[in-house]
Parts: C-alpha cells; structure tokens; sequence
C-alpha cells in the first residue's frame, strides 16, 4: 500500500526536525570523545527553583492527583491572571490552563478555524505554528513584505493590511513577542498598531507572549490593549516553559480568550486531555504566585553580552541585535557557496549548521526550520565556559570556509 494510504495527506506537511538530526550527530561526537557546544536548545538550564519542586512533591505526597476541572484549578487560572495584569477585564472563565503553550496554540485554532481558513504568521514563525495549523485544517500563510528589508523582519501594519485584503479567508493573525527564533521586540506602538487592523478586519489577534519576562537593558513589555473594542479579538498564549529554569517539561501552558472563544477551548480540551497533569499545575501555581525576582533574566542577560563580546568580529556572519529571548540570531548568507575544508558546497542554512556541528561540534538550528533559510538561531542559555569556547570554534570553522 502506499504511504499517502496509510497515512492522512496532512502528514506529509510535516517535515522532520532538524533539530533531532543534529542531536544525534552530537551524541556521535560525544561518543567519539569530540567536544559539543550546545547553542541548538531552546530551553533553560540550571536547577529548578526549590519552591516549585516542593509543591509538585507536596502534591504527589497528598495524592492531589485526581481530575481537576478541565481549564484548570480555580486558583491556578485566578493566578494566571494576576500574573498578566489582567484582573480588570477577565474573570478565571476566561483562563484555560494547558499542557504547554503548544496545547493553548492549538486549542486556539481548533476553536476558531474552519477547514482552509487562512492563518497569519510573521515572517520567521516559529517551527510548530504551521503543523498545529495543519493539523487543525487551517491554512497557514506568512505575512511576507513587498521590500525585504536587512535591518530586521518585524510585520509592518502595510503588510499586515495587504495581506488581509488577499485573503478575505483570514481568521486570525499570530504574533509572537518578543519573537523566536530572531529575538526582535515588537514596541507597544507597534503592537497597537497590528492589534488596531486586526479589529477592524474582525480577525482575531492571537499574541504569543511566551518570553515575555525575558527583556533586557531594562526594556518594557507591550501589553495589547484591552478593551470593549479589542476584547472579544484578543487571544493571548504564554505560559511556564520559558521564564522559569528547567520548567519546560512541566507542560504547563494558559490561554487568555474571550467568552465564547474559551468556552470552545475548554469544551475541545476537556475531550483530548481533560487539562494538564495535577501535580504539575501545583508546580505552576507556585512559581507565578510569587513576585518575579527577574534573575534569570539578569543572568540571560549576562549571557546574551558575553557571546556578543565572544562573536565579535566572526567570519562571513552578520549577528543581530538581541533585546529579549536567549537566542542569538546570525546571518550567514555570506557562507552559501563558500567549500569547506573538505570540498563540500554549502548551499544552505541547514548545510551551515551541519559544517559548524561536525567540525567544530557546535550545534545551532538553521533558519529553514522558520522559514528563513540563509541564518542560524543560537540558544545561549548554556555554560559560559561553553560560549567561550563555542565561539572560538565557530570562528575558527567560519574562517576556514573557502
Ligand atoms: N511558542 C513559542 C514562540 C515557543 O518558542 C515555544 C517553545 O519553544 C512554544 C510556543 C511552545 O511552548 P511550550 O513548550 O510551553 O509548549
């Protein structure tokens, strides 16, 4: 029988990750006794805080694990809402807890998205957005500008509009700030102005606020708007896995969504995973109960101008600017169609990233992974003895491409 048989056709949209394939190269050279830098993960390392590791103990300790209401512990989603600032215009029916942002994502388009409705992505979306939209038989579609411009690839309100106009089908428009992979800011002027046409055209403003604590030199967040006007248009993700240490595979998540809008998410997830694990919910109920101390950030922040110190200067790269996120994003167009060592023609960012991880052992995600081929994410939330010496190695593979 042939694949596209036994398999659904959405599936053959789904490309493999990258990001496994170097991992595994990694392990070899590891296994070889080679050393690995590790700029490819995008998560946080370091220990979990102790507060939140007791309370998922406590509750395991307390057999708190049976079913809780399917968007979530009452005082979790109260929690969540504090957190965000938003007790002024949400009641905790408005909060769906999740098992991760992923799950909040996809619930979104599963709430609102009708077989090839268009979904509005920016112009570097980050690498689940389109198979989530897949999966939910959404169209996914990349706000692109007419001029390519080199000082950045934020969505301007021009090439929000003129996207719109082509596509009478859009239901909703995602932004991710601050952005993964390219670690831009959107300014609260900015957002106001994506959230104002986004109203008008009555599609919704989905904002993914994930990194959101993680703004350096003393940056402000901007929150959207909310309003009697904006309301019932505004949908906002964030959750666990990026502004605290080693909280990723906590899987939690919340969505923010008007009446309706949570009411469909909450019914949908109470099908699939009726809401994430219950000791875990403790856990994040803990970490966002208190005040944000903001060390991780001064940490990241740390991290961000030792790499730029450590980078200066590196061959055929051009590094951009990182106000917020913990990535570093390159531009390595100058590299394609230069050999390496051995004679191999690099024609892309993914050929890039394979030369710097089997040569130098430094492991980073190519660009194509968000549609950006031609640049390179570099997570540098690692080791500062490893971003010292990755990027002398990065230097030194650059340098000897002919
Ligand atoms: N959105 C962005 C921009 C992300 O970078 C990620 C994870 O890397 C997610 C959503 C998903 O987050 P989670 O791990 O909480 O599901």
């Amino acid at each position: 029988m042939e694949l596209h048989e036994r398999l659904s056709a959405k599936m053959t949209k789904f490309r493999p990750s990258l990001t496994l394939a170097l991992k595994r190269l990694a392990e070899q050279r590891v296994r070889d006794g080679l050393p690995v830098f590790d700029f490819g993960l995008g998560e946080t390392k370091g220990q979990l805080d102790p507060e939140i590791r007791e309370a998922g103990e406590r509750a395991f300790r307390e057999e708190d694990t049976m079913y809780t209401d399917p968007a979530g512990l009452p005082d979790l989603r109260r929690a969540v809402l504090k957190w965000l600032n938003l007790e002024a215009h949400y009641t905790i029916d408005n909060v769906i807890i999740s098992s991760g942002a992923k799950q909040s994502l996809f619930n979104t388009f599963l709430a609102i998205c009708n077989p090839a409705d268009c979904v509005l992505f920016d112009h570097a979306p980050w690498v689940s957005y389109q198979p989530l939209a897949v999966a939910s038989y959404a169209f996914p579609v990349q706000v692109l500008p007419l001029v390519r411009k080199d000082d950045g690839m934020k969505v301007a309100p021009e090439d929000l509009k003129r996207n719109l106009l082509m596509r009478p089908h859009a239901r909703l428009f995602l932004l991710n700030n601050p952005v993964n992979p390219t670690a831009q800011l959107y300014t609260p002027e900015e957002v106001e102005a994506l959230l104002k046409i986004c109203v008008e055209h009555r599609i919704y403003f989905v904002y993914d606020r994930l990194y959101w604590r993680l703004l350096f030199d003393g940056r402000a967040f901007a929150n959207p708007r909310i309003d009697e006007e904006t309301r019932p248009w505004v949908i906002q993700v964030d959750g666990l896995s990026k502004n605290f240490r080693r909280a990723g595979g906590l899987r939690i998540g919340w969505c923010i969504a008007p009446d309706d809008v949570a009411k469909a998410m909450v019914n949908v997830q109470s099908h699939y995973t009726s809401g994430p694990a219950t000791p875990t919910q403790r856990t994040a109920l803990a970490a966002i109960s208190r005040p944000y101390t903001g060390g991780l950030r001064d940490e990241l922040q740390a991290k961000r101008d030792l790499l730029l110190r450590e980078a200066q200067d590196m061959p055929l790269t051009r590094i951009w600017p990182t106000p917020a996120t913990f990535y570093s994003f390159w531009d390595v167009r100058a590299c394609l169609g230069k050999k390496t060592p051995a004679g191999k023609l690099l024609q892309t960012s993914d050929d890039v990233s394979e030369y710097l991880c089997l040569d130098a052992g430094v492991i980073t995600a190519s660009g194509t992974g968000f549609m950006q081929d031609g640049y390179l994410r570099l997570s540098f939330a690692t080791p500062d003895a490893d971003i010292v010496k990755g990027m002398a190695a990065a230097r030194k593979a650059l340098g000897a491409l002919k």
